[in-house]
C-alpha cells in the first residue's frame, strides 16, 4: 500500500461528492463515495472524473465539482435515497486548471450543461489497458530535408517566438499559398516551444487523409509525439492520453478532439486547414475546435496558429480587424502555383462530361509520364434514376430525396440516411421498364476513364472506397509511390495531400457547390476549387482544368487566378448585406419529427415566443422555415435562425425555452447549434 493510501485509510471513510453528468439536464447530482467500497488511493476532489450508477441501468462518467467529508453509512440526503460512487478514475484524467476553465467556456458559449462537455475531455473508456504488445501505429518516418527557411517562413517562426519567448497569448493567421511551406513553420516553431520546456497540440482536419502529415510530424519529434484518434483502439487512446498528463508525450497530433488532450505546460496550438468545416462537431456537443483552440491558448498564455491558404472568411476578417497577427507566406517553394484553364461546358458536345480539352490534357499529361487527380463532387454511378416514360425519380422512402445509382455493387443507396435498395425492373410510378441515370458520380468517371485509357492505371479515392479500415491510407500511398496513374475522387482528393508527381488536375464541375442554398456556398466553392488546384504542380509546371456550366461566375474566376484578396473583397459586402457571418454572430435551432404537423406547431410556437422575447434592435429571429432538406431519415424538418449576438440573460432565457418546449413536444428533437458551420 502507498503511503497516500494509508494516508486515506486514516481520513474519514465516506464522502459526499457532487458531480455534472453528461446528461441534457441544468443541474448536478449527488453521490456517496465510500472509501471502503473503492480503495482508492487518494480521498475524492473537485476535478476527478468518477464512474456512476445512472437511471436503471446504466453507467456514466461525471465530473466531480465538490467533496465533503460525510457521516458513514447516512443513506439519504434530504429524503432522498443517495446511490455509491462506482469507481475513481486515475489521476492522468483530472479535469482541472485550465482544462477545466474551458470546459466552462465551452458549456457556456455553446449553451450546454458542463457534464455534457466533459466527454470531450477524455477518450471513450478511460482507464482501459492497451493489449500485450499493441503500440502507436508505426508511420513511415519522413525524412525530414535539410531545409533553410525562407524570409517568410523566419518571420512567422519569429512572431510565434515571440510569444513563447514573453509566455503570452498569441493568435497568429498563418496565410500560405498552397505548398508555401507552412508546414515547415508550423514544426520549427513546435520545436522551440520544445526547446522551451513546452507543449504542443497539433489539430488536422481528417486524420485519415493526411498520412504523410502524421510522418512527418511523428518523423520530426520521435516518441515525444503522439497521434490521438478514433481509428485506434481504447487502449491506444488511452495511452497517449496518460503518457500526455504525464508529460511523457508533448506534442499530440489528431483531429478536432486532440485538442482537449492533457499536454502539460502547452505553449503552441496549431490548427492547420483551419477554414475546413469538420473543425466544427455536427452532433452534441455541438462546438467550433477552432475557437475553442483560441479559448485554450489564452488560458495558457500559449501561441495558437490558424493556418491556411484559403482562410475562412472570418478568420481573414479577424485579422483585417487587428485581432489576430496575418502572416503571409505568399510563394510557392520550388516553382509557380499551377496554371488554371477554364473550360465552358455551355452548349458542349462534351463525351460523358469529358470535354475534349481535358481528354487531351489527360493523355499529354500521362505520356510525360506525370499523374492526373480528377475532382468530381458525388460518388456513385448517377445522381438518380429516372423513368423514361414518366419522368418520376426513384426517391429514398425515408428522405425525399432521389437514390443514387451505384454500379459495383450494383443497388441505390440514400446519401444521406444509407438506405439501400435493389434497382426495380419496373417504374413504381408508371409500370415502364425503362430508366435513364441522371447526373454523374465518381463511378461513372471511373469507367468512362478506363474506356478512355485503357492502359492508365486508375484508383478511386471516395466514401465507397475507404470504407475498409486502413484503404484511405493504402490509396494514397500507392498513389505517391507513383502505383496509379490518375486519381479520381470526390473532395478527399483536394486535401493537403502533396504528391510531386502530379501535372494536372481536372475539376469537371466546377460550379457544382454554387448552387447550395447556403450563405457559405460561394466560400466552400471557392475553397474547394482552390485546394483541389493547388495539388497540380507542386514541382515543375502544373496545369488544372475546371469544366463549367457558369465561367463567368466571379468565384470560379478568382479561384482559377488563386486570388483570395479578390474573392475576399467581393464576399465579404455580400455578407455584411445580408447580416451574415462575421457581420453578424448566428444561431440555427433545428426541429424534426416524424409528425409534421406537431414539427411545424411546435416550430411556430417557439418562433413566436423568439419574436416576444427577444430584442429585435439585437437579434432577429428568421423563420420557423422548413429546412433545406425537408424530410430526411423519416423525420420532417424546420429551422429557425437567430441573427445577431445573444447577451448572457438571452441565452440563460433561451436554454429555458428551448427546455420547455422539449417538455411540451415530446415527439420533437429540437437542437441548438451556436455558430452553424452551414445552414441546412
Ligand atoms: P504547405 O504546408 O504550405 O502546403 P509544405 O510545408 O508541405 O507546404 O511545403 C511544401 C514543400 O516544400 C515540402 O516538400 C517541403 O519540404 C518543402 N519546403 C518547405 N519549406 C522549404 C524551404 N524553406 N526550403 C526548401 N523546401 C521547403
Ligand atoms: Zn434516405
Amino acid at each position: 500500500m502507498s503511503s497516500s493510501a494509508q494516508h486515506a485509510a486514516a481520513g474519514p471513510a465516506e464522502y459526499l461528492v457532487e458531480v455534472a453528468l453528461p446528461v441534457p439536464l441544468e443541474r448536478t447530482f449527488s453521490y456517496r463515495f465510500v472509501m471502503a467500497d473503492l480503495e482508492p488511493d487518494r480521498v475524492p476532489a473537485a476535478g476527478d472524473l468518477v464512474s456512476v450508477p445512472f437511471g436503471r441501468r446504466r453507467k456514466v462518467l461525471g465530473l466531480v465539482l465538490g467533496a465533503r467529508e460525510w457521516e458513514a453509512g447516512q443513506a439519504k440526503l434530504d429524503g432522498f435515497d443517495l446511490r455509491r460512487v462506482t469507481s475513481l478514475l486515475p489521476t492522468e484524467y483530472r479535469i482541472t486548471g485550465e482544462r477545466l476553465a474551458l470546459a466552462r467556456w465551452l458549456a457556456e458559449y455553446y449553451m450546454l450543461p458542463l457534464g455534457e462537455v466533459v466527454p470531450l475531455f477524455h477518450p471513450p473508456s478511460p482507464g482501459t489497458r492497451a493489449r500485450g504488445k499493441e503500440a502507436q501505429e508505426a508511420f513511415p518516418t519522413g525524412d525530414t530535408p535539410d531545409i533553410t527557411l525562407t524570409r517568410h517562413q523566419e518571420a512567422a517562426v519569429a512572431a510565434a517566438g515571440r510569444h513563447l519567448q514573453e509566455g503570452s497569448f498569441g493568435a497568429l493567421l498563418l496565410h500560405g499559398v498552397t505548398g508555401s511551406g507552412k508546414t515547415e513553420v508550423y514544426l520549427a516553431v513546435i520545436e522551440q516551444a520544445l526547446a522551451a520546456g513546452k507543449g504542443a497540440i497539433f489539430l488536422l482536419p481528417e486524420i485519415a487523409l493526411t498520412p504523410q502529415m502524421l510522418a512527418r510530424i511523428t518523423g520530426r519529434f520521435g516518441d515525444k509525439a503522439a497521434a490521438i484518434h478514433s481509428g485506434l483502439s481504447a487502449g491506444q487512446r488511452c495511452r497517449v492520453h496518460e503518457a500526455a498528463a504525464r508529460g511523457e508525450v508533448q506534442v499530440v497530433v489528431g483531429p478536432r478532439s486532440a485538442l482537449f488532450a492533457p499536454v502539460r505546460d502547452l505553449g503552441v496550438i496549431v490548427v492547420d486547414e483551419e477554414h475546413e468545416s469538420s473543425y466544427k462537431q455536427d452532433e452534441k456537443p455541438r462546438y467550433h475546435a477552432r475557437h475553442a483552440a483560441l479559448v485554450r491558448g489564452r488560458e495558457n498564455r500559449a501561441v495558437v496558429i490558424l493556418g491556411s491558404a484559403t482562410p475562412d472568411l472570418e478568420s481573414m476578417d479577424n485579422a483585417r480587424q487587428g485581432r489576430y497577427q496575418l502572416l503571409i507566406l505568399p510563394e510557392r517553394m520550388g516553382g509557380g502555383l499551377p496554371v488554371v484553364e477554364i473550360v465552358d461546358m455551355r452548349g458542349s458536345r462534351a463525351l460523358e462530361g469529358f470535354s475534349p480539352a481535358l481528354a487531351q490534357a489527360v493523355e499529354e499529361t500521362l505520356a510525360q509520364q506525370r499523374q492526373v487527380i480528377l475532382f468530381y463532387n458525388r460518388r456513385g454511378f448517377a445522381r438518380m434514376l429516372q423513368c423514361r416514360q414518366c419522368g418520376e425519380v426513384v426517391e429514398c422512402p425515408a428522405c425525399d430525396i432521389g437514390l443514387t445509382y451505384h454500379l459495383r455493387p450494383r443497388r441505390l443507396l440514400c446519401h444521406y440516411c444509407d438506405h439501400q435498395a435493389e434497382v426495380p425492373e419496373t417504374c413504381p410510378a408508371c409500370g415502364a421498364g425503362d430508366f435513364l441515370p441522371q447526373g454523374g458520380g465518381t463511378e461513372k468517371v471511373e469507367v468512362n476513364l478506363q474506356a478512355h485509357f485503357p492502359e492508365a492505371r486508375i484508383q478511386r479515392l471516395d466514401r465507397d472506397t475507404t470504407s475498409g479500415r486502413g484503404s484511405h491510407r493504402r490509396i494514397l500511398a500507392a498513389f505517391a509511390r507513383r502505383e496509379a496513374d490518375i486519381l479520381v475522387g470526390t473532395q478527399m482528393v483536394a486535401k493537403g495531400h502533396h504528391f510531386p508527381g502530379v501535372g494536372l488536375v481536372g475539376v469537371l464541375a466546377a460550379d457544382h457547390g454554387l448552387g447550395l442554398p447556403d450563405f457559405r456556398a460561394a466560400e466552400r466553392t471557392f475553397q474547394l476549387l482552390t485546394q483541389v488546384a493547388g495539388r497540380s504542380g507542386r514541382t515543375g509546371h502544373g496545369r488544372v482544368i475546371f469544366q463549367t456550366f457558369r465561367p463567368d461566375d466571379p468565384v470560379i474566376v478568382a479561384a482559377s487566378m488563386h486570388d483570395y484578396q479578390g474573392f475576399m473583397d467581393q464576399e465579404l459586402p455580400l455578407r455584411r448585406a445580408l447580416g451574415y457571418p462575421p457581420s453578424r454572430r448566428l444561431l440555427r435551432v433545428g426541429l424534426s419529427g416524424r409528425r409534421k404537423g406537431t414539427v411545424e406547431q411546435a416550430a411556430l410556437a417557439l418562433a413566436g415566443a423568439f419574436q416576444q422575447n427577444l430584442d429585435p434592435e439585437q437579434v432577429q429571429v428568421l423563420g420557423p422555415a422548413p429546412a433545406v432538406f425537408p424530410r430526411l431519415n423519416d423525420r420532417f424538418r424546420y429551422q429557425i435562425l437567430l441573427k445577431g449576438a445573444l447577451g448572457a440573460p438571452a441565452r440563460r432565457w433561451l436554454v429555458q425555452v428551448l427546455a420547455q418546449l422539449k417538455e411540451e413536444y415530446r415527439g420533437v428533437d429540437v437542437i441548438h447549434d451556436v455558430d452553424p458551420v452551414g445552414v441546412y
